[in-house]
């Protein structure tokens, strides 16, 4: 008999399970907490439930994490993960530790099926979704390995970003459950703000991430314009600029912060000219959409044939943005030592050495426009 794994469930799904047990709901409560807040894999050891409760649940449960393939830790304290999800697959989970706060980088799938042309993840096509489990268990894993590792009794991961491999929109059925689990206060009680889905711009996703669980949203852009935008990013054939910005701006009525975050990936002679820059200033003035832009030093591989802009350039269209009044960050490397990036990360793990250079990236560089000098204050994402 297959037992369930409770890492696939969010609240509601463990209370509807506890009661096909014949168990009462808040018992859900209390083994919620112990999995997630606690860290609790054997039901053995929830003691404060009743002894029949946990036979019943060693019969019929399991909380299954994924494999470690791979640790690696930067001189920076960035660590990365590589995770077994079977069938010469894994995934990638980074962690990025700041002064005021600890990210994780999260994946969504195996491979990822959007094809960028600027993304190794893309380049590796898609092989599947990961479960709401596989979600929750780079977390599950990640935060509880970090308490004894830092020897810290309290949270370490404050935010998490669904940036890792592959489109979280195109995951939607499993993304939701995870993404509830994280802000649960009976879990990991993270703040919506502090929980960013990125999306490439699955269009009708977006409105529905809006009505069932608004988190803070970034959209990969990576071009001013429909031509440019279909080469590097595909699924805007389907979903034109028009359209994402309109669904970015029906998405600000239900998002927990007033802004969305623009991703924009500066690729050397692509899309990184001052026209580029003229163009988004338009194209986000016509929307009058509220929204702050990130630009990413490209992070290269050799089978993308893109390079990365050279940084005073980057920095030249920053303050382009900056100056016509868009907050505007770029990212800086971390990590860099040990090949950890979002959205840069290895599937196969037959390749895992092949893979292109990646580094995990924070933002630092400020440029504000009522400043409109570069200032250097980390900007929370
Ligand atoms: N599929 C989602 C989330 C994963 S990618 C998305 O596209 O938004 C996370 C981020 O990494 C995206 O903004 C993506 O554009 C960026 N990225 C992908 N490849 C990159 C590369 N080679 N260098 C720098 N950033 C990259
Ligand atoms: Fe997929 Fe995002 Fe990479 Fe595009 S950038 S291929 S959507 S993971």
């Amino acid at each position: 008999m297959t037992t369930a794994n409770l890492l696939d469930f969010d609240l509601d799904g463990l209370a509807a399970f506890c009661e096909r047990l014949g168990e009462k709901r808040f018992r859900a409560t209390q083994l919620f907490r112990w999995i997630h807040q606690r860290g609790a894999s054997d039901f053995a050891q929830m003691t404060d439930l009743a002894k029949s409760l946990r036979e019943k649940l060693a019969g019929n449960a399991r909380v299954e994490g994924l494999p470690v393939l791979t640790q690696q830790e930067s001189a920076d304290g960035t660590i990365k993960w590589l995770f077994d999800v079977g069938d010469g697959n894994a995934v990638e989970a980074v962690f990025i530790p700041e002064d005021d706060r600890g990210t994780l980088c999260v994946s969504s799938q195996a491979g990822c099926a959007v094809g960028c042309r600027f993304c190794s993840t893309g380049h590796q096509g898609f092989s599947r979704n990961l479960s709401t489990g596989e979600i929750v268990a780079q977390l599950w894993f990640a935060e509880h390995f970090l308490r004894k590792h830092l020897k810290r009794e309290e949270r370490v991961i404050s935010n998490v970003v669904m940036m890792g491999m592959g489109e979280p929109l195109q995951n939607y059925a499993a993304l939701v459950p995870a993404l509830r689990t994280m802000l649960d206060d009976n879990a990991y009680g993270l703040s919506r703000r502090r929980v960013t889905v990125s999306t490439s711009g699955v269009v009708p996703m977006i409105d529905r991430l809006g009505a069932d669980c608004p988190v803070a949203l970034a959209v990969s852009l990576h071009a001013p314009n429909d031509g440019l935008r279909d080469d590097l990013v595909p699924l805007n054939r389907k979903y034109p600029l028009a359209e994402l910005l309109d669904a970015c701006q029906r998405y600000l009525a239900h998002a927990p912060r007033d802004f969305i975050t623009f991703e924009y990936c500066m690729l050397d002679g692509v899309n990184d000219q001052p026209e580029h820059a003229r163009q988004l200033i338009e194209l986000v003035r016509a929307q009058g959409i509220s929204c702050k832009f990130n630009l990413i030093p490209f992070n290269p591989f050799p089978a993308s044939g893109l390079l990365r802009s050279p940084q005073p350039r980057v920095l030249a269209f920053a303050k382009l943005l900056s100056e016509a009044g868009i907050v505007t960050t770029v990212r800086k490397t971390r990590g860099d030592d040990i090949d950890a990036a979002c959205g840069q990360l290895a599937g196969d793990v037959k390749d895992r050495t092949n893979a292109a250079r990646r580094m995990a990236e924070r933002r630092t560089v400020v440029l504000h426009p009522a400043r409109k000098k570069a200032a250097s204050t980390v900007q929370e994402q």
